[in-house]
């Protein structure tokens, strides 16, 4: 009988309990005892579903209160320098998560290429020791429910070294840790625990290269201390880096993703090296949330099972990574309901594949591929879209000429004033959009509303004295959700929540079928804030890769065939604002550089095919219409050719979190276009001086001309309050005014 296995479950619960639980203790509304309780409740609750789901190996320890990096944080007691001599209990927990009024939090990063966020090691020559049995608990407490199903779960040594700050020596510091691990295993093998999934990612990545000697050791020394603990070497978003030495390692167990990995992963499978070893083969993906390929994935599991000594069947990573069910999501239409498939639906997956395997029938089975080829011969994923040949990807004129007629029209002074889009989303505007929403008040009178809101910002920004205004984004809960939601190929869910950090969930739109641009977008609220000023009001539009980035992404076509699809409907919105006389048009792609492929060898053409559906978005406008394009809080300095590709006249970035970055790549490579450095950090309610202000626009004045130079703040500015947002913007115009005096002079 093939045994299925899984990497880890969503936490946050199928209505968000998690979320709700965790929320109200930080609210003082429940005790940590109530915490406690509540969060063993879910855990068991979901121990139980995937028990009842027929799993064979059973996840522990992916549960967390916040992050699983920073559980292990703490128990190896890499608490952060600032908040070393306080308690170890919860409450230290969240602080160094959420920061308190005495320290700030600890940094968070993104959790390899996907959405979910960590919070990041701060090693600062502590000593390292075991703070609790955090992992023995758990471990235990499943034990009851589960038995010997329950499969541990811990991040390994090298990658949680790989990603911390403050590491002196690497080796020196992995070294530290291994005792610790080999007490955790030991525990675990004593309490019962056969194998133990030890998760090394970062063996997917370029990065990873560096460490195999590393991993030679580590392996090689688990491997002597506690052989009786059955490791499985877990890995997944990719394919292992080097199968041939990799593989070598004395281990029980590779975990393998063979969905996002799978060209290279295969051709290691098929070169022998792991034939006498045993594959826990990630098949169905993790990270999406489209039923499998059975035919496909039938195929290739038999071809693994050939190479390999025995092979387990699991997700391709932690099921954290997708909503919980598809269950409750009822208003769906059904070709599509019955094509998508949530965590519960993968494990159900995970067990047909399994038990068709091993030859037995199931009607489920077929009914699955039944519901897979509908999906897939449905009209809407087989629209006949606009022919791309006829379609502009260069600019009439080079930039100079641009530049020449934009300012004809426009007749900007010295380093315009602007801001990035958005206004603060006052308790009023959500409070009324809920109203709306629940049909408490009309049509009407919520769009009346939004413009009134418009109008008074118009005001605002006329008497700040910004050169470019923006409408201010009011009726926008989400710059990918608004472009989702009037798309045609794109749908939302009730309950598709999923973790990006702590208790903070998204709730990405699914691109399901072609995507068309089928009514106007932004048009009635840009043309209204134009018509109240003289001063030029920016469109404001999400990109192509932006929208596909923070989407749940079809992947029945080719990922360049859909930005192209999104290009092409971004360009046809941009061509109504040009007829509707909008002279300035924004097309965000903050979340550009988060997609960038883990491998140098894929990020080439990733980065061309991005640049190509922002040309295709962009490029039909006439020579006068000013393209400007935004990013923020990535690291921009190797990507910053393609972003001069982009060929947008003005483009903003956010500098304060990047600062030395950012001024270097300008350094080592000219920058001929427009741009605007944010000058002060969102992020905090803090108004910043003049003198730092005008330090941050002359700083970068040394590296570009004046000419070219924006003064902008980092982002928008929806999350800030407003009495703030008006004092930092005076002083972003004060200090303006004081540096083009002295360039005038
Ligand atoms: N225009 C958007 C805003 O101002 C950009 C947001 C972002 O970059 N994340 O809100
Ligand atoms: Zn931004």
């Amino acid at each position: 009988m093939t045994k299925i296995s899984s990497l880890g479950y969503p936490r946050l619960g199928e209505n968000r309990e998690w979320k709700k639980l965790i929320e109200s203790y930080w609210a003082k509304k429940i005790s940590s005892e109530e915490l406690a309780a509540g969060a063993k409740k879910l855990r068991l609750a979901f121990l139980k579903k995937q028990l009842d789901a027929g799993l064979d190996f059973v996840p522990v320890g992916d549960f967390s209160l916040y992050d699983h990096i920073l559980d292990l944080s703490v128990q190896f007691n890499i608490i952060p320098k600032r908040f070393a001599d306080q308690t170890i209990d919860i409450d230290l927990y969240f602080a160094i998560a959420r920061g308190n009024k005495d320290n700030v939090a600890s940094s968070m990063k993104k959790w390899f290429n996907t959405n979910y966020h960590y919070i990041v090691p701060e090693w600062s020559k502590q000593k390292p020791k075991l703070t609790n049995n955090r992992l023995l608990d758990l471990y235990l407490e499943a034990r009851e429910v589960v038995g010997d199903k329950a499969k541990p779960v811990i991040t390994g040594p090298i990658t949680y070294v790989a990603l911390s700050t403050g590491i002196e020596d690497f080796t020196a510091a992995v070294k530290s840790l291994l005792p610790l691990y080999k007490q955790i295993f030991t525990e675990l093998t004593q309490a019962g625990a056969s194998y133990i999934q030890v998760d090394e990612p970062i063996f997917v990545t370029d990065e990873g290269e560096k460490y195999l000697e590393a991993a030679k050791s580590v392996y090689a020394y688990f491997a002597k201390e506690i052989p009786q603990a059955k490791l499985i070497f877990q890995t997944y978003f990719e394919a292992l880096i080097d199968a041939q030495i990799l593989s070598q390692l004395p281990v029980a167990a590779f975990g393998l993703d063979f969905v996002h990995g799978l060209e290279e992963n295969l051709e290691a499978i098929q070169s022998g090296v792991f034939k006498d070893k045993e594959i826990f083969a990630g098949l169905v993906d993790g990270r999406n949330i489209w039923a499998s390929d059975f035919t496909r994935t039938s195929e290739l599991l038999k071809e693994l099972k050939a190479n390999a000594a025995e092979i387990f069947i699991q997700p391709s990573c932690s099921l954290l990574h997708v909503p919980v069910t598809t269950k409750n999501e009822t208003d769906l239409e059904p070709v599509l309901r019955h094509g998508l498939a949530f965590a519960d639906e993968k494990l159900r997956e995970i067990r047909l594949l399994a038990e068709r395997l091993d030859g037995k029938e199931n009607s489920a089975y077929d009914q699955h591929l039944a519901h897979f080829a509908a999906l897939q011969a449905a009209d809407f994923r087989n629209v006949e879209l606009e022919n791309l040949d006829h379609v502009a990807t260069k600019r009439h004129s080079d930039y100079a000429k641009r530049r020449e007629l934009q300012q004809e029209r426009l007749h900007l002074p010295l380093l315009p004033t602007t801001t990035i889009g958005s206004f603060p989303q006052s308790q009023e505007i959500r409070k009324t959009r809920l109203a709306w929403k629940r049909g408490e008040i009309s049509d009407q009178a919520y769009h009346d509303f939004i413009n009134a809101e418009i109008e008074r910002w118009i005001r605002i920004q006329e008497d700040l004295d910004l050169d470019v205004l923006v409408h201010g984004e009011f009726e926008r809960v989400d710059m990918v959700e608004f472009f989702g939601q009037k798309l045609a190929g794109f749908t939302t869910t009730k309950w598709g929540w999923v973790q990006s950090y702590g208790s903070r969930a998204v709730k990405p739109p699914i691109i399901y079928g072609d995507v068309q641009h089928i009514e106007p977008i932004t048009i009635k609220e840009t043309v209204y804030a134009q018509s109240l000023t003289d001063r030029p009001v920016k469109g404001m539009l999400t990109g192509p890769i932006t929208i596909t980035n923070w989407s749940f992404e079809r992947t029945d076509i080719p990922r360049d065939q859909l930005f192209n699809q999104i290009g092409l409907a971004i360009k046809d919105e941009i061509k109504l604002l040009e007829d509707a006389g909008i002279a300035i048009i924004q097309v965000d792609e903050a979340a550009l550089r988060e997609g960038l492929p883990l491998r140098k060898d894929k990020q080439k053409a990733y980065l061309d095919d991005a640049v190509h559906a922002f040309h295709i978005a962009t490029s039909s406008v006439k020579d006068n219409t000013q393209i400007h394009t935004h990013m923020c809080y990535s690291k921009f300095d190797e990507i910053i050719d393609s972003i001069r590709a982009l060929d947008a006249d003005v483009i903003s970035i956010e500098t304060s979190r990047s600062h030395g970055d950012i001024i270097k790549s300008f350094e080592t490579a000219v920058y001929p276009l427009g741009i605007g450095l944010g000058v002060y950090d969102i992020h905090s309610p803090r108004v910043p001086t003049k003198e730092e202000v005008v330090a941050n626009i002359e700083r970068p004045l040394r590296q570009l001309s004046p000419k070219q130079f924006w003064v902008n703040p980092d982002c928008g500015l929806k999350t800030r309050q407003e009495a703030e947002t008006i004092a930092a913007l005076k002083v972003l115009v004060a200090a303006t005014k004081e540096v083009r005096q002295k360039l005038g002079k």
